[in-house]
This record gives structure tokens, C-alpha cells and sequence, in this order.
């Protein structure tokens, strides 16, 4: 990695601390929102082997725009067209319903770009190992369970690219509750 790649991974992980800076993780101890985005950063990066900056930019950055006021716009001008892409990519449309949202995750998953694929993979592997930890407040083990199926239903459709990620993925769906 140079020199601009580490000048532009550190401002999108303080930009993306500063968009979640007042928000919690739905776990029982509310742990602070950003260290979900620097997870997915630490899987791609330290587990997946992905070296791709744009992947990593992206990943540190893929709920701002679905949980924060941040807009694809301002995405692009701060980390360029193709961050904003694989971002926008992987965001839900709030507005909808969480029923219709999960099966729209689903649909497009085979249509996802291989950086977004990446994102995706260390998506559910995080929120996966977040339920196994700690599941959030008032979640019985059913819902855990169809958390698990639904995350696979989504990473079925998408396999093919990022081998590890995927190996990944399926260890930690082994433990399903
Ligand atoms: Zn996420």
C-alpha cells in the first residue's frame, strides 16, 4: 500500500467514526456503531486477504449512507465513483419494509460487483459472530436461527469470487445457534 491508499483508508475510518459517532450496535452491551464498519475492515484485510483499497474504503464506509445522513453524492466526492458504487450496492433502502429489503438482498446478490461481493461476505460474517456473541436485546434463538438461513440465502447467491470469504462465511454459519 502507498503512501495516498493509507492517507485515504485512515479518513474514511475517521469519516465513517465521525457518521456513527452517536450511534450503538443492537448487542446487549451497545458497543459503539464504528466497530462494526472496522471489523468488516479487519476480515477483508487480515482473514480474507484482500489487499483491494477501493474494497476496504468502501467496507469502512458501507452503512453511512443507509444509517447516517451521508449521501451517495458526497461519497463520491470524498472517495470517488467506484466507492460509491460498491456502497451503494450493498445498501438497503430504508423506506421499505425489513421483509421486503431482505428479499431484495437476496434477488440482487448474484448481481453484485466482486468488491461489493467482498463487502457483503464480510458483512454476514460479522453480523453472524455479533449473533453468536451476543445476540441483540430480545432476540430468541428462532430469530437468531432465521437470521443465520437468511445470511446464507444471500451468500449462496453470490459465491464463486472470494474463496476465503466464502470459507469463512460457512465456518461461522457451522455455529449456528
Ligand atoms: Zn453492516
Amino acid at each position: 500500500m502507498n503512501e495516498a491508499e493509507l492517507a485515504v483508508l485512515v479518513r474514511a475510518a475517521s469519516f465513517a467514526a465521525m457518521r456513527h459517532r452517536d450511534q450503538r450496535r443492537k448487542d446487549e452491551a451497545a458497543s459503539p456503531y464504528i466497530n462494526h464498519p472496522l471489523a468488516l475492515a479487519d476480515v477483508l484485510v487480515n482473514e480474507g486477504g484482500i489487499a483491494d483499497i477501493e474494497t476496504i474504503v468502501a467496507a469502512l464506509l458501507h452503512d453511512t449512507i443507509e444509517d447516517t445522513e451521508t449521501t451517495a453524492a458526497e461519497i463520491e466526492n470524498a472517495f470517488g465513483a467506484v466507492v460509491r458504487m460498491i456502497v451503494e450496492e450493498v445498501t438497503d433502502d430504508m423506506s421499505l419494509t425489513r421483509a421486503v429489503r431482505k428479499q431484495l438482498q437476496v434477488e440482487r446478490a448474484p448481481r453484485l460487483s466482486t468488491q461489493a461481493r467482498a463487502v457483503k461476505l464480510a458483512d454476514k460474517i460479522c453480523n453472524l459472530r455479533d449473533v453468536i456473541d451476543g445476540p441483540p436485546a430480545g432476540w430468541p434463538i428462532e430469530r437468531c436461527r432465521e437470521y443465520f438461513d437468511w445470511a446464507k440465502e444471500v451468500i449462496d447467491g453470490l459465491r464463486g469470487e472470494h474463496e476465503r470469504l466464502e470459507a469463512l462465511f460457512d465456518h461461522v454459519y457451522h455455529r449456528r445457534p
